[in-house]
């Protein structure tokens, strides 16, 4: 069965070893996403050598997504492993002053982000457990109430839903990763907490002037004012990432479905792939069978027609990776075939013109009842922007180098055959055959000249 929704997995110590990750490539992976918040470089790059090596070995392009931390802010340390209770209608204060907290008050280790507050934004401590407004923002300190209050200890992480924060998007420990990251020549690099086009524009700088090798930029919607700004942040980036997991925590969570499918639609107007990321099986960390939602939410992902599904801890730390990759291949598959059967009609109602290419391309093979479109690809473009039009037949892109082909793992229905022989022939047939597609129609798209061939 073909499957045309790609699957990004995270890649942890529960599946960090050679057979298992054969297995999980085997059963599916076409993204490998490595979490640089964890582990020193050197054993991120053993990693990320791991996986080059097995992809080269089972012979199947698989990318690599290296997912950078970003400004994740912190409050600083109580009393040994202390819990603190924070009622609501207490006063509550951020300061710079870094003896152990109490009930009353804790550090703010990094209080530039003082500056960006302002009377009556929200704080949210712990997932969103604890919700503190701030009433008076000073030089050195915040003093707030608490509006929800629960238990607080030691390094919590805390989201600031309404608040522009105005530092720079790459952190001290962001560069020095970035600096390793890029030698080791990533497909992807994934940038969390991206408030606008501007945080894009500023990695993809660092990221140029210090290696030519082309590394394309994944921008994760977690805050609601990155939502506001899709279409900026979509237009300089290469892909979006619907990060749900602090979505859901920034945004009232019942906002996140309606927000992911108007993230879906910009972007497939605008030629950029999308994950759907975050608890998407995550029961599977300790059971064999997914929950029926998950099974649900996994579904709607094909249906509404977005690039890729990514698995998190439940292959990260998961009892069964390869299981939780055979689960998701096997729901993906299915719903896909599904939603081309029966298709569901909002997926096509976009305002792309008429006279696009990729439309025209899109409409001859559906006209024409082609099998395949095949696409000779000297970079990505042409590809992404076929397989953004959501044509309901595989997309061959036939590659030149294996960079191309890895980048476009990601793209919903697309194929790639890296194959310099067939890419210099212009064999589109002989891609065709290798694909496995040996009846029917093929349209052909090279160099923008578009042609329609039968099949002997
Ligand atoms: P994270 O991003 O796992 O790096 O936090 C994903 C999310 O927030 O959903
Ligand atoms: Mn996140």
């Amino acid at each position: 069965m073909t499957r045309f929704t790609k699957i990004t997995a995270s890649i942890g110590p529960s599946c960090e070893n050679i057979n298992t990750l054969t297995q999980m490539i085997k059963a599916g992976v076409n993204v490998c996403r490595l979490n640089f918040s964890h582990d020193t470089n050197d054993v991120q790059g053993a990693k990320i050598d791991m996986i080059r090596s097995v992809a080269k070995n089972l012979g199947v392009p698989v990318a690599i997504m290296i997912d950078i931390q970003g400004p994740k802010h912190r409050i600083g340390d109580f009393e040994s492993e202390k819990h603190y209770p924070l009622k609501i209608g207490q006063k509550f204060i951020l300061d710079s002053d870094s003896t152990p907290g109490d009930e009353t008050r804790v550090q703010l280790p990094d209080l530039d982000v003082i500056h960006s507050l302002n009377i009556g934004d929200r704080i949210l401590l712990n997932d969103g457990k604890i919700e503190l407004r701030v009433d008076a923002v000073f030089d050195d300190a915040v003093e707030t109430t608490v509006m929800r209050g629960d238990e607080i200890w030691s390094r919590r992480g805390f989201n600031l839903p309404d608040t522009d924060i105005d530092t720079d998007i790459l952190t001290d420990k962001d560069k020095s990763d970035l600096e390793y990251a890029i030698t080791k020549e990533p497909d992807f690099i994934a940038v969390s907490f991206v408030q606008r086009g501007e945080d894009i524009a500023n990695v993809r700088d660092f990221i140029t002037q210090r290696t030519a090798h082309p590394i394309k930029i994944i921008a994760k919607i977690e805050r609601p004012n990155a939502v506001k700004r899709i279409v900026d942040i979509a237009n300089a980036s290469d892909g979006i990432m619907i990060a749900r997991g602090d979505l859901a925590v920034e945004l009232p969570f019942e906002q996140v479905p309606a927000v992911s499918r108007r993230i879906l639609r910009e972007c497939r107007k605008l030629n950029k792939p999308v994950i759907m990321a975050t608890q998407m099986l995550s029961s599977m960390v300790h059971t064999e069978f997914p929950t029926r939602a998950e099974i649900s939410d996994v579904a709607n992902t094909a249906y509404l027609r977005a690039d890729s599904a990514m698995t998190s801890e439940e292959t990260t730390i998961g009892d069964n990776p390869i299981n939780v990759i055979e689960t998701m291949n096997k729901i993906l598959a299915y719903s896909d075939k599904d939603s081309i059967e029966h298709p569901y009609d909002w997926c096509n109602i976009e305002n792309i013109p008429e006279n696009d290419w990729s439309r025209s391309v899109s409409s001859m093979a559906f006209l024409n009842k082609a099998s395949a479109i095949v696409v000779f690809a000297r970079d990505t473009d042409s590809a992404t922007q076929i397989s953004c039009r959501r044509p309901d037949i595989p997309i061959i892109a036939i590659c030149s180098d294996d960079v191309i082909a890895n980048q476009l793992c990601l793209s919903r229905g697309v194929f790639p055959v890296c194959d310099r022989y067939l890419f210099g022939q212009r064999d589109a047939f002989g891609a065709a055959a290798a694909f496995g597609i040996r009846t029917g129609k093929l349209v052909i798209v090279d160099d923008d000249k578009i042609s329609l061939r039968t099949l002997d």
